[in-house]
């Protein structure tokens, strides 16, 4: 299902009346590694629709390393997204990590992301084939391309054909950038899938100097998308601080991405 041989156009996939991923147009996702608070996503979707960021994005329910660090706003945070997506006009997406978060994750966000530390949990992947709204699949840790793709065909072949693939950097031996981005993948994704694949460069840099010129270089070598994480006070972030751009960098960034999108 997931693979090219099968269906020979580019997929499209609607997000909502406004936006489509897969098409001309570039797909830009913007917003905090983790939902802190409704002031945080008021200032983060009055900055960031006007760029314009055409989806929101927010962790409710995070998958942190340590289980005492903090583990996200649950249903608040559920709350908060919709409010900001109806009040400004935006859709929003947002991590679901288990299968009994699935029906809430569903009544309020418009997107379903599932994390890299998911990839493979294959149960979750068969119910989210049910779920009935668009997916961010992000590639696993240190998941082959084979493996990416066979997850994808998971939550298709369980009734979902909306899947959009994310490359979000894997692992490897050097400690400089948190993860490997792989554009290699995203070309190959590209050649070998009709699905869109959007590049996550803010985990894969792990250091807000290395997002801008990675975010070019994943849309120059034929990305649908990019989703970078930003905050209103990004050293103050309560996850991946490090990585968070400054609201204004965010705006700067998707202005700077138009001629990059526009030459390809
Ligand atoms: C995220 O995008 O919020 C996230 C946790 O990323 P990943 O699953 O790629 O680590
Ligand atoms: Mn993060």
């Amino acid at each position: 299902l997931v693979s090219k041989t099968h269906l020979e156009h580019q997929t499209q996939i609607k997000i909502n009346e406004q936006t489509t991923v897969g098409g001309q147009e570039l797909l830009i996702i913007g917003g905090p590694c983790t939902v802190e608070s409704l002031e945080q996503m008021e200032q983060v979707a009055q900055q960031l629709t006007k760029a314009p960021v055409q989806l929101l994005r927010g962790g409710v329910y995070k998958p942190r390393t340590s289980p005492y660090s903090f583990q996200g706003l649950g249903l608040e945070g559920l709350k908060i997204l919709k409010g900001v997506s109806q009040r400004y006009n935006v859709p929003v997406v947002t991590e679901v990590m288990s299968i009994p978060q699935i029906e809430s994750v569903v009544a309020y966000a418009d997107v379903l992301q599932i994390g890299s530390r998911n990839m493979q949990n294959f149960e979750l992947l068969k119910a989210i084939g049910q779920a009935g709204k668009p997916v961010i699949l992000k590639r696993g840790l240190a998941a082959t391309l084979e493996e990416f793709i066979m997850a994808a065909e998971y939550i298709m072949a369980h009734g979902n054909p909306d899947v959009i693939l994310c490359e979000r950097g894997i692992r490897s031996f050097d400690s400089f950038t948190r993860n490997v981005l792989d554009l290699g993948a995203v070309v190959g994704l590209k050649q070998l899938t009709h699905l869109p694949i959007i590049v996550d460069p803010s985990h894969a840099a792990g250091k807000r100097e290395l997002v801008e010129p990675l975010a070019r270089a994943a849309v120059a070598c034929g990305a649908d998308g990019i989703m970078v994480e930003c905050h209103p006070e990004p050293e103050k972030s309560v996850s991946d601080a490090r990585q968070a751009l400054s609201l204004k960098d965010m705006v700067q960034l998707v202005e700077n991405l138009r001629p990059v999108a526009a030459s390809v």
